[in-house]
């Protein structure tokens, strides 16, 4: 089997150890003659999985103490209507939006309360950037200031987080959770959905500060309270034993490979590669994107015609290079490089993309 190269921006590429462990213990998980798949998430052998998952992360971003990890269903998207819902507690909250999914979260917000928008990255017609933090006009009152660190569809990521002093930062890491160490101490909340760094679709991973549990309103049903998740270890109800299971896999590649620290090392490399790229033929590949702003995790670039951007997206299929058209509502081209892409993938691309340049630039 030849792996095809995958920069598709989630689903998206796992490391393949983690795929290899799956199949290795899919029929039968450590000696029980049954598959993860068929045992009670209450039994002996997901208890194990649970718990090393819980370790591994607790390991690897060193989250203190005073912290709740959860895990969650429904996406991010269930989070951005979660969060308010559990943290707004009558008060109004800060919304950075820095495009498709930091809007949707406020958008969400103003269903279920009061948010105010406190910053965006916005320029003119087209989300080009995100705002500096000093850019950011924090309401000191806020029940919370929502972000999103990284934004996969506009291609812009935050590499300063502002300091909001006793107001909450909420922030929305699906597209960059693990890519470097983080200090979660600067977060009263973090969520990402595992499907584009650290795992498959169908779990969400939470991280709570304990004192902001204190908010969840009884007039919520249970089932919607990050207390019932926390005081259930994540187990109220089914967990999505096999998604918890592969972010286990995931985990265990991260630390082997060097922890955080390795992926950054790689994902700051990979983006080198890619970005040379883009700066070096500034008239053939085009970014919109702000030079400080520029996401490591997804590129995007714009050719000199549409006509052409599908052709690239055409004759790199043919070369097994998957997912780099860019998202409909950007258009363009996109190259999504979570932690699991390897740097050969991009330099394969880059040459690829050199010689597509020099046929038809
Ligand atoms: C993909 C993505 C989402 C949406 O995730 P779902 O799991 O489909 O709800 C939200 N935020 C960001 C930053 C994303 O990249």
């Amino acid at each position: 089997m030849t792996r095809s190269i995958n920069f598709s921006a989630g689903p998206a590429t796992l490391p393949l150890p983690a795929l290899e462990t799956a199949r290795e213990e899919f029929l039968d998980f450590e000696g029980t003659g049954m598959s993860i798949l068929e045992h009670s998430h209450r039994g002996k052998a997901y208890a194990r999985v649970h718990e090393e998952t819980k370790a591994l992360f607790q390991e690897l971003l060193q989250i203190p103490s005073n912290y709740r990890l959860l895990f969650m269903q429904g996406g991010a998207s269930a989070q951005f209507a979660l969060v308010p819902m559990n943290l707004l507690a009558g008060k109004s909250a800060d919304y950075v939006d820095t495009g498709t999914w930091a809007k949707k979260a406020y958008q969400e917000a103003q269903i279920v309360g009061k948010a105010r928008l406190a910053g965006t990255g916005k320029v003119g017609d087209k989300y080009t950037r995100v705002p500096k933090p000093s850019e950011i006009d924090l309401d000191p009152n806020a029940a919370y200031l929502h972000l999103c660190s990284n934004n996969t569809i506009m291609g812009t990521q935050y590499h300063e987080y502002p300091d909001t002093g006793d107001v909450p930062l909420v922030c929305d890491m699906s597209s960059d959770f693990m890519w470097r160490p983080i200090d979660v101490s600067k977060f009263g909340l973090i969520y990402a959905g595992a499907q584009k760094n650290i795992g498959p679709a169908g779990v969400t991973i939470v991280i709570i500060r304990e004192d902001l549990l204190e908010r969840v309103p009884d007039t919520l049903p249970k089932i919607f309270r990050y207390t019932t998740v926390a005081e259930g270890d994540s187990l109220h109800n089914t967990i999505p034993v096999f998604p918890v299971y592969m972010v286990r896999n995931v985990l265990r590649w991260v630390k082997a490979e060097g922890g955080p620290e390795a992926m950054e090392r790689r994902n700051r490399e990979k983006a080198q590669l890619l970005y040379d790229l883009i700066d070096g033929s500034p008239d053939f590949f085009r970014t919109h994107v702000e030079k400080e702003s520029r996401s490591v995790m997804n590129p995007v670039f714009r050719l000199p015609t549409e006509e052409l951007e599908k052709l690239m997206v055409a004759e790199a299929e043919k070369e097994r290079i998957f997912g780099i058209k860019g998202h409909r509502s950007v258009g363009g081209i996109r190259v999504s490089m979570y932690n699991a892409a390897p740097i050969e993938w991009v330099k394969t691309f880059v040459d690829f993309a050199r010689e597509f340049q020099r046929k038809h630039g």
